[in-house]
């Protein structure tokens, strides 16, 4: 019987920051290239922030160097950790998510992040709204452009972690946008995809996760899943602790 493992995503699945993260990239920027910089539009559904930084760089006529990145990661760390001390409106957790995370841990599910943030700002994140107590590890958006290599990370530092091995088939994805079900497909993982946050379940739907929700607060369906997953019954009453 497998150990099951859970990664999550962050933005858009299990809190809304209410606009805070991307506030904080155009702030940093600023900070650095002068209130004057037209800051260009930024889509950052899914994306990683060394991709983020990548676009950005150029766009502020920035050389993309190892310098320039850690520079801008630094002003915007300073950003976002103001931004996520104010009470932003429409920030929070998503529904459903803290139920879902009590679940799972009752039930010894080991679980991580699969975050295209940078680690350090994955924790101010997560702090800011007491849900970092259900992470011991992730896979972050600092060295990758391409969110696709953070799965095996994410697989590689569970590992390390845990000191045991996880079988990328009993290994759950779950994130709110076409990319998220993509890192998920490239480990051979089932796929959760959850309406919360910039795509509609319709368009979840078209990409064919395993399993498509409005919400967390389906969590039926997703013990359902994990019961499948790990050969135990937890959906029903004789399953339940
Ligand atoms: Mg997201």
């Amino acid at each position: 019987m497998d150990q099951c493992l859970f990664l999550f995503d962050i933005d858009g699945t299990l809190i809304d920051a209410g606009g805070a993260g991307v506030g904080a990239i155009r702030l940093a920027v600023r900070d650095l290239y002068g209130d004057e910089i037209a800051v260009p539009e930024l889509d950052v559904r899914g994306t990683t922030d060394a991709a983020l930084a990548r676009k950005l760089l150029p766009a502020m006529g920035a050389e993309v160097t190892a310098g320039s990145i850690a520079q801008l990661y630094e002003a915007y760390l300073i950003r976002l950790r103001e931004e996520f001390q104010k009470v932003n409106r429409g920030a929070g957790i998503l529904p459903g998510v803290r139920e879902l995370l009590d679940a799972l841990k009752a039930k010894g599910v080991v679980m991580g992040l699969l975050t295209g943030n940078l680690e350090a700002g994955a924790w101010i994140k997560l702090e800011r709204f007491g849900l970092d107590q259900y992470f011991s590890f992730g896979a972050f958006g600092d060295e990758h452009p391409e969110r696709d290599k953070l799965g095996p990370e994410a697989l590689a530092e569970a590992e390390r972690v845990h000191q045991r091995g996880f079988n990328p088939t009993a290994t759950v994805v779950v994130g709110d946008t076409p990319r998220d079900i993509s890192c998920g497909r490239v480990i051979g993982s089932p796929t959760v995809a959850v309406a919360t946050g910039a795509y509609s379940l319709e368009e979840l739907s078209k990409h064919n996760p395993t399993l498509a929700l409005k919400s967390l607060q389906e969590s039926g369906a997703i013990l359902d899943l994990l019961s499948k997953l790990s050969g135990k019954k937890f959906s029903d009453s004789e399953g339940r602790n």
